[in-house]
């Protein structure tokens, strides 16, 4: 299950993560952090669904999300061939 953590002493206060939540579940807080500002809270951090779109917006690595889903299900890219032959030119 995906949890989100807000590192709020590195929030700024620009509330991008709190726009595109489909969750609804990041609010500004009520206190003020060392910066002093109300930086990022959450009302319910286990409520995430892990689809990172907070953690794509924030522009302050502040927040981090906890076993996303999807996290597992990344495809490996294959291993590049370095030993492919290119075939002769045929020139006639
Ligand atoms: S996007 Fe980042 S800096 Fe902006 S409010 Fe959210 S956690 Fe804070
Ligand atoms: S990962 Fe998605 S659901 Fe979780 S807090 Fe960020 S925007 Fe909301």
């Amino acid at each position: 299950m995906a949890r989100v953590l807000i590192n709020k002493n590195r929030c700024k206060g620009c509330y991008l993560c709190i726009a595109v939540c489909p969750e609804k579940i990041l609010l500004p807080s009520q206190e003020l952090n060392e910066r002093g500002i109300h930086p990022c809270d959450t009302s319910d951090a286990e409520a995430c669904i892990g689809c990172l779109n907070c953690t794509r917006m924030c522009p302050d690595a502040a927040l981090i999300i906890i076993d996303p889903p999807r996290a597992k299900a990344d495809a490996k890219e294959p291993a590049a061939n370095h030993d492919n032959p290119q075939p002769p030119a045929d020139n006639g």
